[in-house]
């Protein structure tokens, strides 16, 4: 009898499972699937890195949810539906226990979304998290980040900020109250996909992009590739009640503008289409609000209730812009 070697053996206790959407699935040197006619296939990754993307104390069973699930954020924001995702792990040592529980984060999102894990790569090193995740979009229907339009609505879904807030909270730049901090942070670790909001959109929004990085930062991505400009009003931003209690202070505004991972949903839409995309908030419960407009020029700006520009410092994350 032959046995695994830890890393075969990682491989086979953890990350094999049936692959239903696929030919074949983890094992041999590719995997294999079917891609739909008259589909385009659409492909993201994404890497997380451990003291960058999350905390390293963070709960293994969290951060299989959320490595998947800024994935599948990526999909939705695309107007993509997900099929297959790939893992790539690379762990500082075996410990089973941690492997197990994120597995189950893992794979219990891939199940709500009907997603098959479908093969990675297995390494040692400091510990980093990659997944490729594929999907289908009808041929040309895609949403693109380069569609917007002057005078277009700018819509977001959800509320925008809490997650920022527990991070804000983490590096001591504000103070949440300890329920209020407790919410955040679910918000921060177990992040919806707007999957389903994402197809709903196709036909209807202009442009996408997921929130991630910060609102005005990724409008800004929008704004970039359609060569227009966007102003948005502070005080139509959807706020929980954690975000209401934090906007009036810089700190606060700050976070809740330009810090990320929210992963809610930012497009824009040509105001004919209001009343349809409030159709589309109530049939999938989900909040959906408009909170500024596509303009000619460049660049976001923030307006506060007196119509002047109110400053921000930082405008969301960039791995390699200097502190
Ligand atoms: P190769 O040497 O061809 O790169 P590997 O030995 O790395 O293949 O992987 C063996 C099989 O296990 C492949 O099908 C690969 O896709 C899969 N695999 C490796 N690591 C993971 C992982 N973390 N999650 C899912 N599948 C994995
Ligand atoms: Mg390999």
């Amino acid at each position: 009898m032959t046995h695994d070697t830890p890393e075969f053996d990682v491989i086979a206790r953890h990350f094999t499972r049936p692959a239903a959407n696929a030919v074949l699935g983890v094992g041999d040197d590719c995997a294999l699937v079917d891609v739909t006619n008259g589909m385009d296939l659409a492909v993201s990754v994404d890497t997380m890195v451990s003291g960058t993307h999350f905390f390293p104390d963070v709960d293994p069973e969290t951060l299989g949810h959320k490595a998947l699930a800024v994935n599948l954020s990526d999909m939705a924001a695309m107007g993509a539906l997900p099929y297959w995702a790939m893992l790539a792990l690379t762990l500082p040592r075996v410990d089973h226990d941690w492997l197990a529980a994120f597995a189950k984060g893992f794979f219990d999102l891939a199940e709500e979304f009907n997603v098959s894990l479908i093969g990675g790569d297995t390494t040692r090193g400091p510990l980093t998290l990659t997944v490729t995740i594929m999907g289908e979009v009808p041929a040309g229907a895609a949403l693109r980040r380069g569609g917007a339009k002057v005078g277009n609505d700018i819509w977001v879904s959800g509320y925008i900020g809490d997650a920022a807030l527990a991070v804000a909270h983490r590096h001591g730049k504000l103070v949440l109250a300890e329920d209020d901090y407790h919410e955040a942070v679910m918000r921060l670790y177990e992040p919806t996909p707007r999957v389903a909001l994402g197809q709903a959109l196709r036909g209807l929004a202009t442009a996408a992009i997921d929130v991630s990085d910060g609102l005005l930062a990724d409008l800004g991505h929008i704004c970039k590739l359609s060569r227009v400009g966007a102003t948005v009003d502070l005080a139509a931003i959807p706020l929980s009640p954690i975000g209401t209690k934090h906007v009036p202070s810089d700190a606060g505004r700050n976070a809740i503008v330009a810090g990320g991972d929210d992963y809610e949903l930012c497009f824009t839409a040509h105001p004919n289409s209001r009343e349809s995309i409030q159709d589309l908030a109530k049939m999938m419960d989900v909040l959906l609000t408009r909170i500024g407009q596509v303009k000619r020029g460049k660049g976001v700006s923030l307006l506060g209730t007196d119509g002047k520009a109110v400053k921000i410092d930082g405008r969301g994350f960039d791995h390699f812009s200097a502190p």
